[in-house]
This record gives C-alpha cells, structure tokens and sequence, in this order.
C-alpha cells in the first residue's frame, strides 16, 4: 500500500533520465524510418511520440495514405517509388493488408520499430522544453508522458526534429519561417498571393458504413448546418470518404500552431455538417441505411513551420530538376498548393503542377543552419513554401528521415556535427551507405569499391534478350495514345512488328519518342514520325525506325489515339519493360496535357500514364533485332532500379534453373549477402483505403538458394516477397565461389535481380 500524507510544498512527476545517440521527435513516417535506420547502423535512438501509434498523418488516427514521387501513378516518373526502409514497410503492408486497413498499417509500424533492440520507444510522450548547450547546441530535451506521469529527460549529441510542427527546432531557437515568400525571395513565380493564401490548412476525415437498415443521423448543435452551399457539393459524392476527403480543409488563415485546436472544432463543425447534408437534405439517394463509421479526432497537419538549412530548395529546383552535389534523397510529387480558405474558397481545392521527372534533394535542406546539433525530418525541412508544396508528402518525408538516419550514423563515427558532412568526400560516403540501404538517389550510381564483387567474376545461366513480347494478350482500344517504352543501346536501330485491329479502313500514326533529359520519361522529343494505312481486320505491320540514339536510353513507339483501332497486347511482364498511354488520373491532373498559365514558371508537357495491373500489359511485338540489355554486367552497375536502363539481371523464360555463380580467385570470408529483387518501383503501394489487387508484386522472386563452391546450402528462402533480402552469417563464411538459384517468380515473369552486394 503506497500511503502519502499532506505535502504542502509541490510533488514532482516521476523523473527518468536518457542518454542516446540520437533522439528523434516525432513518430511520423519520417522520424520513424529516421529511427529504424538508425539503430539498424548500430546508433542507441530514442524515438519520442506524443500520441499512442506510429505514422504520424498516416496512422489510423488520421488515415492517410502514404504517397511519394510516383503520385498515384498520375506523373511521368517512371520507376519512382522511394526505396529502403519506406520500401520495405509499404511492400509489408501490401503484403499483409492489400485491402488497405490503417489499423493493420499501425501494426507493421509498430512492429519493425519494436523489432529494433537499438530503439527505446516512448509513446504518448509529448517533447515541451529542452536546455542547450551553449547558443547553438541542444543538450537534453524534457519530454512528458501522461498515461505513466512519467517526465523524460532525453540527451544525445544529435537530434532529429520530425515532429511537423518543429517543437524542438521552435524551442531550441533555429531559423524558421511560416508562410509564402514571396515571388522574389528565390524567384519562384508560382509563389501565391496574398489573396489565394500562404498557408495549407488542416484536415478531419470520415467512414460511413452501410448497416444494412435504416438510421437516423441527429446532429451535435455544433454543426455547422449552413454548408448547403459548400462549392464542393456539387461533386460531391457518397464514395468519398477517408482520405479522398482531403478538400474537407480548413484553417489557412490563420497560425496552425497555436490555432490548432480551434481549427479542429471548426473541422467537426463542417464534418458533422456534411453529413447532415447527406442524411437529412433528401438530396442523396441510398443513404437510409448509411451511418457514420468513424470520424479523426485529431486533424492532419498539413503546413506550419519551415526550418532553415544550409540550403533552402526552391520551385526551381524541382521544376528544373536541378542537380546539387550532396543530393541524398528525391522527390517528384507536384508543387501542390491549396488555398487558404480551403473547404470554403470557390476555387479548386488544390493546385498542382509537375515537373517532368523527378528532382534530388540535398542534405544541406536535412539540419538547421543554426542550432548545430539538428537535423530537420519530414515536412519541416529546409524549403520555401512552393517547394514544400511538393517535398511535403510522406514518402518523401521518410526517404528523407532515412538520409538523416545515415547522416546521424557517420556523424557519430567520425565526430562531426551535420554541417561537417557537406563535404564532396564525407556525402560520397553518405551517398554510398544509403544507396546500399535501398535508398535511391537519381543521377548516382553506388561505387562498388569496398564489395568483395569487385574482384570477383560471374557467370549467368541465360541472360533475358527482348526480341519478341509474344501475342498472347488482350486486344487494347488506341481509345487513348499508347507508348511502348523500350531500353534501346547506344547506336541502335528499332524495328517493331506489332498487330493491329481495325473495324474499319484507318490510319495508324506511330511516332517515335524520346525524353530531352535523359532518365525522364515525359516523352517530350518526338524523333520521328510515321503513317500506316490499316485495312479493316486484323493485321501484321512492321516498322522500321532509322533514328539511333546517342546514348542508351528507353525510347517509346507511341501509337497515336485512333478509337478505330485495337493493338495486340502481351501476357509477358518483364522487368523495365512498360507500357503507357497519354491520359490522366484526375486525383493529380486535370487533363492529359499538363497547360499551365503563363508566367508561373512551369512546364507544358503531357502525361504518360502506365495503367494499374491487371491492366497495364506490354504491347506485343517482335524486335528486329533483339535488345540485349538485360546482362549479368547490371548486377554491379551500382544502379539498382530501372531509369536510363532497365539496370537488372534478366534470366531467360526458357532456362528453368537460372543461376548466377560468383567466383574468386581465392576464399573469400563473406559477412553478408544482399539481393535486390523488383517489387515494382512503378507501383505506388498506397498505404490506406485504396486497396490493390494484388498481395504480392509479379515481378519479385520468390524463391532462391544459396550454395557455396562445395555446393553446401548457406540460405534458401521459398517466401520473398521484399525489394532487399539480406542475409547475415554470424560467422563469417569462407568460399571461392557462391551459386544463386534463382527461380522465375512466374510463367509470365522471368526472375530479375537489380543487383547483389557482398561484404
Ligand atoms: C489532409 C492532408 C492530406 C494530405 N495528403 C497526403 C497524401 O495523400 N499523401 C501523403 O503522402 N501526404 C499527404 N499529406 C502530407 C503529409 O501527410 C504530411 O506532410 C506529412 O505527414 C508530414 O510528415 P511528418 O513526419 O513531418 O509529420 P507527421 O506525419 O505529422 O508526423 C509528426 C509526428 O510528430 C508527433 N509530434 C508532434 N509534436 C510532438 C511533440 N511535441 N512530441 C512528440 N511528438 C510530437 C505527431 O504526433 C506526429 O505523429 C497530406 C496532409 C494532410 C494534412
């Protein structure tokens, strides 16, 4: 029995004191894969999390669903899904939860990070005070846990703030802003005025739920019952829920810091308001039976503050793809603004604009310029607010908190604070960790030099040669334009028999594309054009194409819209080897040619969108002249994706044991094997609400073996469904040689590797 009698002076809370590596704040999608790769390079973390789950904006609380560079599958950015630790919990979760539950997403979180024994998780522990070292250092930060009355005194050399809001960047005293620059400041002529607004607001979202019987909705008194006239109601529909809500914004004009509560009240006032429109107006049919399932009680934050780097992106830098020699990360989101007034202005709830491919990030944005001991994760990172408009969503954020992650391990080996890491050598090392780590940094390859594959020779069973894509698939409509995007070598000439359909005598117009950056995919060059006359019926042509590129690249044979036409299409899947059609997915764009206004410093250019499997077959074709791009040599090309090139190993369909043999010249002791296999970069995995049809992606091997030169069985796996497999001997091994089998994930779909590390 715990017996107190009268204090009269003041009881203090439990008190716990931590030492760490590295404290990140904030359990979003960034400070938690911040975290993750962190105590995975061997750092003591302490991750600090104000609410009861992981996940930040993405967590069941507020239910949104992770996205990055490949926006829906609704840009031009081919292959761009964020890579390592994102990649790793967005394939789990797809996995395990194809039917996109946030609970089940909070489940994974929770699981990696509680995997991690390097990870001291404090959940439902708010960051509110910290005490420096000097002017420019943070010393330990005070955290509080309500459901243990526990205070936490958190001290580390280094600390992340990943926290949305920037509590810690706010309290320790680093330069931030809030707000629109103006159209000066960096020259970002789609800054906003002060009239559309400079700051994004919250959110609140809803479930409804068809009970099966009629139910009556009453409505708290503080709902708002004036919204009737919503500009919004007008397309609005009852399939919109979670977060196709996202419109439903409001809180723009004023601080969405220290307002943040009020505009949450306001965001139950529309919500409530909204469904009493629905139940009550006798407007909507079919929602007797409807009742409302769930509705957030804690807003999504989009914007408040902006902390200040070494480095403050800006629209050019994305617009442009500007290239910066300490790029660690990427993004390819548009520049996607909304206006203040959100769910009550007249005007769209959201502009957004691409760019035509994706852009680095450098780690000069990653810490604040002045408090030395800080890295920015997450939204707040060093960007104006144009640019934040796109480096904002949660993909990126995490990719970045992974960059950051790194950054804190070899700041810890080699005692430097995050500034003294912007050096060309220190961010090569950078760069060359986190490309190993799944990290993908366009433009930059990893350069084997410490890998035991270096010295080493391989040999393949069969290497995938692209001269046909058999015509065992479905007719597909030139209802839109499609292109067949193909990894043609230096110098090479395309020749392409395809098949074609006609209801009636027609013209077939095929053009020749390429991109004017090379790794874009925007399809912005045409290089040649031909017509064909095609009779009613089914038929064969072959093209012959006289252009040949300078450099390796993919080309696209687009065969222009013709709604007379139909094209034989291919069951066959192969790795870097897509189709796409110039359309558009109106979640991100508004047309299939991206027309902005003059003068706000973006591109025209049109969208070439893959389609969603099941759909999205290949054309079929035979080639000429086969393309041979599929060799052992992309395994240690240090790319470990497709982007000029296809950059994996391809085995042929017809080898039914594909093998790859790695040998040296003498024993070599072997630590750890990694392989990288293809889950799709294309795909985009959102992680809420949408559902995919499909647990596991085609092209990943699913089942391998391990053998050593004395055909002993180090590893087998028969159920892969990850990007990376890492295999770890707790004693080194010793062998002259190591023998992959590697089986073909399907009929449909040889077996591909992007590429294999050995240390
Ligand atoms: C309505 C809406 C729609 C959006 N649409 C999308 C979309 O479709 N896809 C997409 O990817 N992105 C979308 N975004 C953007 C994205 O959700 C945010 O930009 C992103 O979540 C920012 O990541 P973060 O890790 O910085 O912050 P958060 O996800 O907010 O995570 C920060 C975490 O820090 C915690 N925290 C805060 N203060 C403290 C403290 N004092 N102590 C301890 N912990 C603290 C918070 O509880 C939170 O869990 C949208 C945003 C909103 C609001």
């Amino acid at each position: 029995m715990i017996l107190e009698g009268i204090n009269s002076g003041k009881r203090k809370s439990h008190e716990v004191k931590l030492a760490s590596d590295l404290v990140i704040v904030g359990g979003g999608m960034s400070g938690t894969c911040a975290a993750i790769t962190a105590a995975r390079e061997g750092l003591k973390v302490c991750l600090v999390q104000d609410r009861p789950v992981l996940g930040g904006n993405a967590s069941s609380e507020i239910r949104l669903w992770v996205l990055g560079a490949t926006s829906h599958m609704g840009n031009n950015n081919r292959w761009a899904r964020e890579g390592g630790v994102i990649d790793e919990l967005l394939v789990e979760n797809m996995y395990r939860n194809p039917e996109g539950n946030p609970i089940i997403l909070d489940t994974i979180l929770m699981e990696k990070v509680s995997l991690e024994a390097n990870i001291k998780l404090l959940l439902n522990t708010s960051v509110y005070e910290l005490e420096k070292k000097g002017d420019d250092q943070i010393d330990y930060i005070k955290a509080f846990c309500s459901q243990n009355s526990t205070e936490y005194l958190l001290s580390a050399p280094l600390f992340v703030d990943a926290s949305g809001d920037g509590i810690v960047g706010f309290l320790s005293g680093a330069a931030f802003r809030m707000g629109a620059e103006s159209k000066d400041e960096f020259d970002e002529l789609f800054a906003p005025d002060e009239e559309y607004g400079e700051l994004l607001g919250h959110s609140l979202y809803f479930y409804s739920k068809d009970t099966g019987k009629p139910v009556r909705f009453v409505a708290p008194s503080f709902a708002n019952k004036e919204l009737s006239k919503l500009p919004r109601f007008k397309t609005f529909n009852l399939r919109e829920e979670g977060c196709r809500l996202w419109w439903v914004e409001y809180g723009g004009r004023s601080d969405t810091i220290v307002n943040s509560e009020d505009i949450k009240w306001e965001l139950w006032r529309i919500i409530y308001g909204i469904w009493d429109h629905v139940k009550n107006s006798g407007q909507y049919e079919a929602v007797e039976n409807l009742t409302l399932e769930w509705v957030g009680t804690i807003p999504g934050k989009r914007e408040s503050r902006r902390f200040e780097g070494d480095y403050i992106m800006h629209q050019k830098d994305i617009v442009e793809q500007r290239e910066h020699f300490d790029a660690v990360s990427f993004g390819g989101w548009a520049l996607d603004l909304h206006p203040a007034d959100g769910v009550y202005s007249d005007k769209p709830g959201c502009t957004q604009w691409h760019s035509k491919g994706v852009y680095q990030i450098p780690y000069r944005s990653m810490y604040s310029r002045n408090i030395k001991n800080l890295f920015l994760g997450g939204r707040l990172m060093s960007a104006s607010h144009v640019a934040f408009g796109s480096t904002r969503v949660m993909a990126t954020c995490a990719h970045n908190g992974q960059a950051v992650a790194m950054a804190a391990k070899l700041c810890k080996d080699k005692s430097l604070l995050p500034s003294g890491l912007s050096d060309i050598d220190h961010i090569k090392e950078l760069q060359a960790l986190l490309i190993q780590s799944g990290q993908y940094i366009p433009k930059t390859r990893l350069n084997l030099e410490n890998d035991l594959l270096k010295d080493a020779d391989i040999q393949v069973s069969s290497e995938f040669e692209l001269n046909s894509l058999p015509f065992d698939g479905p007719w597909k409509s030139l209802e839109f334009s499609m292109a067949q995007l193909l990894p043609v070598s230096e110098s090479k000439q395309l020749s392409v028999q395809i098949q074609v359909k006609a209801i009636k005598n027609s013209t077939l117009t095929l053009e020749l594309r390429k991109s004017q950056k090379l790794g874009n995919f925007t399809l912005d060059e045409l290089v040649e054009k031909q017509e064909i006359s095609v009779n009613n019926g089914e038929h064969s042509y072959s093209i012959d194409f006289g252009y040949a590129p300078e450099t390796a690249q993919y080309l696209a044979v687009c065969l222009m819209q013709n709604e007379d036409l139909e094209v034989k299409c291919s069951a066959l899947r192969v790795t870097g080897v897509l189709s796409i059609f110039n359309k558009f997915n109106k979640s991100v764009a508004t047309s299939s040619v991206q027309s902005p206004p003059d003068g706000i410093g973006i591109d025209e250019f049109e969208f070439w969108v893959p389609e969603r499997r099941p759909q999205g077959h290949n054309l079929a074709f035979e080639l000429g002249e086969s393309l041979k791009v599929f060799g052992k040599n992309n395994l240690t090309n240090g790319i470990f994706r497709p982007a000029v090139q296809p950059n994996a190993w391809v085995a042929s369909l017809e080898d039914k044991g594909p093998q790859m043999k790695v040998c040296w010249d003498s024993p070599q002791s072997i630590k750890e094997i990694k392989l990288f296999f293809d889950t799709d970069f294309d795909h985009p995995m959102e992680s809420t609400l949408m559902g995919h049809p499909e647990s596991e992606i085609p092209f990943c091997v699913k089942s391998y073996r391990i053998k050593d030169g004395q055909g002993n069985l180090l590893h087998a796996q028969d159920a892969n469904h990850q990007t990376i497999n890492t295999i770890s001997f707790e004693d080194a091994i010793s062998t002259d040689k190591l023998i992959f089998e590697i089986d073909h994930p399907s009929d449909t779909v040889p077996a591909a590797l992007f590429g294999l590390l050995c240390k």
